[in-house]
């Protein structure tokens, strides 16, 4: 899994991460959920090693990775992390298929049969070949979701992976990934503002606000124990 320690974070004068600590355990689902601007996405970019570490640590699979006081930052190709930001950001000059197999560095018939049953699993096996400008926005997320599944990473970073879908696809785009990852048994953090779709998918809830953690735990625990006001005030306006 991962664990990130005493992280702060600053942009100028700006201070985005106050001494935030967290954890993402192998096989579960964790979802960073706070309002917009309390650093979610600054926490995911540091675990992905696309941020520099200013203070603090950061350890995958119990290998030291980011560390604030030498300066250690390991390249996001070697951390072993499969990342996806709400854009998608598919190759348009490649098909499906070749998306997916992109990055990984050993095409072997066992990967090349994981592909497509994942394509299958995920119900986009008949545009195996099709470019992405062809499917539609629920489609290029499960693309998307495979291919950053493909290099088999010990952990994966999910962004907002929902928030370009219309509501209509987006509660069965939300229930067929998390069976989906429930089955590769990843370690998931994933970033969300929806307090509802964290209810749904996590099996840990981090609950952020100006750049600290307010409250950690289960679902149930942060819906029915919320430790302030302004945790009980984010699950209140869930419909
Ligand atoms: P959102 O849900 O809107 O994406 P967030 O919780 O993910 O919000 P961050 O994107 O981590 O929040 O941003 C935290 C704060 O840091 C914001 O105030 C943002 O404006 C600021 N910030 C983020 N990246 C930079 C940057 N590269 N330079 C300067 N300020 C930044």
């Amino acid at each position: 899994g991962l664990m990130m320690e005493r992280i702060r974070h600053a942009f100028g004068a700006t201070e985005v991460l106050k001494d935030v600590s967290i954890v993402a355990e192998a096989g579960k689902l964790t979802c960073l959920l706070g309002p917009s601007g309390c650093g979610k996405t600054t926490l995911l970019r540091l675990a992905a090693g696309l941020e520099k570490v200013q203070d603090g640590q950061i350890y995958l699979q119990g290998r030291m990775v980011g560390d604030g006081k030498t300066g250690l930052c390991l390249a996001p190709e070697k951390r072993g992390i499969g990342l996806m930001f709400q854009d998608y950001a598919l190759f348009p000059h490649l098909n499906v298929y070749e998306n997916i197999a992109f990055g990984i560095r050993n095409l072997t018939p066992e990967r090349r049969t994981w592909i497509d049953a994942g394509l299958e699993r995920m119900g986009v096996a008949k545009h195996r070949n099709s470019y992405p400008h062809v499917l539609s926005g629920g489609q290029q997320q499960r693309v998307a979701l495979l291919r950053a599944l493909a290099p088999e990473p010990e952990i994966l970073l999910l962004d907002e992976p929902f928030s370009g879908l219309d509501v209509t696809r987006r509660a069965q785009v939300r229930e067929d990934t998390l069976n989906f990852l429930k089955e590769c048994g990843v370690a998931v953090l994933m970033v969300t503002h929806d307090p509802e779709e964290a209810m749904f998918m996590a099996d840990h809830i981090v609950v952020m606000k100006s750049g600290k953690v307010v409250q950690a735990g289960t679902p149930v625990q942060t819906y029915f124990h919320p430790v302030s006001a302004f945790v009980a005030e984010l699950f209140g306006a869930m419909n």
